[in-house]
């Protein structure tokens, strides 16, 4: 009898001998500046972990005092009996963190974009979505059956064109970009952008996964970096990156937060959140209106490091934000020198083709207001020892 299951066994082979087989590294400790690695000791330049909060001694107490409380389980979905005090709290803290009407809390930032997409469009109607947009906004516009129109990366003009291109062939019509794009570090001209749709009459929503906590005032995202506060209809963020837990958020329009509660599906069908996370969000965003003291370290950390590997002679391409592309262009290139900087104690991943564009093989430096100063030198020294050694420089 032939196997069923021996295309699985034809794909895993292709991945390894195409070189895209993912190998998963295990991290015995906590996430911080270093991390124990497969066994050894590492600075960690690979987390999203951008404020340091992912073992931030308020966040753990916060989960460990609520758990005493509450317990653990949320017991069901949010629409039955899930809903606690505590995500209701989370709620009204985030809209009032970041300026908005309203918020409404899910498992995500990826269900968020599952949630949020669907509930707004739906076959009749249009997304207008930025090339470079991130996986779940793929997938939620699928999802949603909507017609999508790709418009070129941050690029108002080319969303003009798509837009007037689809005139009149849909119901209704939303804008969709990534806030901080995660490859290259740069951000959306989200000012522009709404210019445009408010022009022809499109919704907007912005994903600030990588902005949420980093840019704005005091880590407010993308919205109030470029005060649109009431003009982009609704945000979505993520409480896995700079807030250092898990969980996703959609923040703005009250009646479309509203329209969420009643359909966005995973709220509806998927268990809230638990208590240790929904309170160690609650700590974060404390943590976050007390002082900007961690979001300026990150930035002045980002500073340092990218004008000091830039005078080493590296491209940081197109970054504007934390997020450090070390550009190399080939893909075994880039993978060799993630592997030696490994051997260097320095943790970064290398990032090649299908995450970037061929030929635009690059290693990823994440800094991290947690990163000491004594750190970024020693990433620095890697990188100049491993750059000579492989002639890149
Ligand atoms: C990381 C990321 C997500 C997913 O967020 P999770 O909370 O980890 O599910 C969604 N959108 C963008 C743009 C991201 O960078």
């Amino acid at each position: 009898m032939t196997d069923k299951l021996a295309w699985i066994d034809e794909e895993l082979k292709n991945l390894r001998e195409t070189g895209f087989y993912n190998l998963i590294r295990t991290i015995n400790s906590p996430q911080g500046p270093s991390l124990i690695v497969d066994g050894k000791k590492v600075l960690n330049f690979c987390s999203n972990n951008y404020l340091g909060l992912a073992d931030h001694p308020r966040l753990v107490e916060a989960a460990s005092d609520a758990m005493k409380k509450f317990g653990i389980g949320p017991g069901a979905v949010r629409s039955i009996a899930g809903t606690m005090s505590l995500h209701i709290e989370l709620e009204k803290r985030m809209a009032a963190f970041k300026r908005v009407e309203s918020a409404i809390t899910f498992q995500s930032g990826f269900t968020a974009n599952g949630a949020a997409i669907p509930a707004l469009v739906t076959k009749e109607d249009a997304i207008f979505s930025d090339e470079l947009n991130h996986a779940s906004i793929i997938d939620g516009s699928r999802l949603s059956g909507a017609k999508i129109y790709r418009f070129a990366h941050a690029d108002p003009a080319d969303l003009e064109r798509v837009v007037k291109e689809a005139e009149g062939t849909y119901r209704r019509g939303l804008m969709i970009t990534d806030g901080v794009f995660s490859m290259d570090g740069d951000y959306a001209p989200l000012d522009k952008l709404v210019e445009v749709s408010e022009r022809y009459g499109l919704m907007t929503m912005v994903d600030d996964a990588h902005g949420e906590g980093v840019m704005g005032e005091g880590g407010r995202g993308i919205v109030d970096h470029f005060k649109l506060h009431g003009k982009v209809d609704i945000e979505v963020g993520t409480f896995s990156k700079a807030f250092g837990v898990v969980g996703g958020v959609v923040a703005g329009n009250g009646k479309i937060v509203e329209w969420l509660r009643q359909r966005g599906r995973p709220f509806l069908f998927s268990s809230a959140a638990t208590v240790p996370d929904v309170a160690a969000c609650l700590a974060a965003v404390d943590l976050l209106e007390e002082s900007t003291e961690l979001v300026d370290r990150l930035w002045a950390n980002a500073r340092f490091f990218q004008q000091e590997i830039r005078a080493l002679g590296f491209d940081t391409g197109l970054t504007q934000t934390p997020i450090t592309p070390v550009m190399l262009g080939d893909v075994q290139l880039a993978r060799e020198f993630s592997r030696q900087l490994f051997d260097e104690g320095i943790f970064a991943m290398a990032l090649g083709f299908p995450t970037v564009p061929v030929g635009k093989a690059r290693i990823r430096v994440m800094i991290s207001a947690a990163h000491s100063q004594d750190d970024l030198e020693q990433a620095l020294d890697a990188f100049d020892r491993v750059g000579r050694r492989l002639g890149v420089k």
